[in-house]
């Protein structure tokens, strides 16, 4: 074992995973002095916010059930007058990446005291990154500010997540840590955590498959989606998450499917130039060939595998290849548009990374 140079900062993170974990809620808000708590979810959990707000009885402030993929600065205001009207002194965010997303635009405007219960495994929560759209532009901020106080993972208000949902949403927490692995920051705390969090997922999604309610399954693709979440708050990521934010941003696309598609094409242009990540995917995913290993198991858990089932113009692959290489950024291997354009070409007709093993984008 050799160990090169690193830095390290650890970020503050306080957590309660399990099932049931849910009934402490009141007595942490207690704990933390939180008397008036507005609860924030998309439209679609409104039931499991109104849940929340009867688990903390007195404390709950009342529900915002506006919450909206990519954050836009629009709802963050309308959130802010309840926020105000209420004189919330927290919040709560209960769902996936979205309800998490408007906690900590409110928290980086306010400084109000987050307690996030996370529903998906995006990952969001562990994270002091908060992106937000306005006029159409998505933009991304790394701040303290909007990291949550306190994350209650409790597995049981993930069961009903739709098995769709449940997969994309898993692939995306792998593409942290993958992505983790050969970051630029990278370090052998968060090579770990990586590892582990993609073991985790990878053996969890087969069986969620299998059965939605798996309790076993879903407990490990929860703390999978905790450790892939926490490589994302600690480390740059690069070109996958890059491209992944072009297509979301541009061509509004959904985030999870958008993730899940592109994260076999993008490692099978990285991982040549990452050898030792590549070993540590190898090992997660009891395969000599990650990246192919990946779009085997989207294959065999019937994932959305193409860009152009999920709304991907193909008129606008151009466009995205050159947003995605425009600005240099640390990636392993240098961002080359051309092969990044045969990448997003195959993305969006559902073929696989490397067919014959040496697909264009995969020598270097
Ligand atoms: P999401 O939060 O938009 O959820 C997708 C849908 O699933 C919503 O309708 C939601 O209500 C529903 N849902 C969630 N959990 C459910 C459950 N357990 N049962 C039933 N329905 C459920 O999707 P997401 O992929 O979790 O989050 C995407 C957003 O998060 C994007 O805006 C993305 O940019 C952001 N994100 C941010 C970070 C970060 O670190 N800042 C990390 C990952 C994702």
């Amino acid at each position: 074992m050799t160990i090169a140079s690193f830095s390290y900062q650890a970020l503050p993170a306080q957590v309660r995973f399990g099932r049931g974990t849910i009934s402490c809620l009141a007595d942490e808000a207690a704990r933390l002095s939180l008397d008036r708590l507005l609860v924030l979810c998309t439209p679609e959990q409104q039931d499991q916010a109104e849940r929340i707000t009867e688990l903390l009885g007195g404390r709950a402030a009342g529900v915002f059930a506006g919450a909206a993929m990519h954050t836009p600065v629009e709802v963050t205001e309308r959130a802010l007058q309840l926020v105000r009207s209420t004189q919330a002194d927290g919040v709560v965010s209960v769902g996936g990446g979205s309800a998490v997303g408007l906690g900590k635009a409110i928290a980086l405007r306010t400084d109000l005291p987050q307690i996030a219960i996370p529903t998906t495994y995006a990952g969001s929560e562990a994270t002091p990154i908060l992106g937000q759209t306005e006029n159409g532009l998505k933009t991304t901020q790394r701040t303290l500010k909007v990291l949550p106080e306190l994350i209650i993972y409790d597995v049981d208000l993930t069961m009903k997540l739709p098995l769709t949902m449940s997969l994309t949403s898993g692939f995306n927490a792998i593409a942290h840590a993958a992505e983790a692995l050969y970051a630029i920051d990278g370090n052998p705390v968060i090579d770990i955590m990586a590892e582990q969090g993609i073991t985790a997922l990878a053996q969890a999604l087969p069986r969620i498959r299998e059965r939605i309610d798996d309790a076993d399954g879903r407990t490990l693709a929860l703390y999978g989606a905790w450790l892939c979440g926490s490589c994302l708050g600690a480390v740059g990521m690069a070109l996958h998450h890059k491209i992944c934010h072009t297509l979301g941003g541009t061509f509004d696309l959904p985030h999870a499917q958008t993730h899940a598609i592109m994260l076999p094409h993008t490692l099978a242009y990285n991982l040549p130039a990452a050898p030792r990540a590549r070993e540590r995917l190898a090992r997660a995913l009891e395969s000599a060939d990650p990246a192919r290993a990946l779009a085997e198991l989207a294959v065999l858990l019937e994932m959305p595998r193409a860009l152009k089932d999920v709304g991907m113009p193909e008129d606008g692959i151009e466009k995205a290849a050159e947003l995605a290489t425009r600005n240099p950024y640390a990636n392993p291997r240098p961002v080359e548009r051309d092969a990044i354009e045969a990448m997003l070409r195959r993305a969006w007709a559902g073929a696989l990374p490397a067919e014959d093993g040496t697909s264009v984008y995969a020598r270097i």
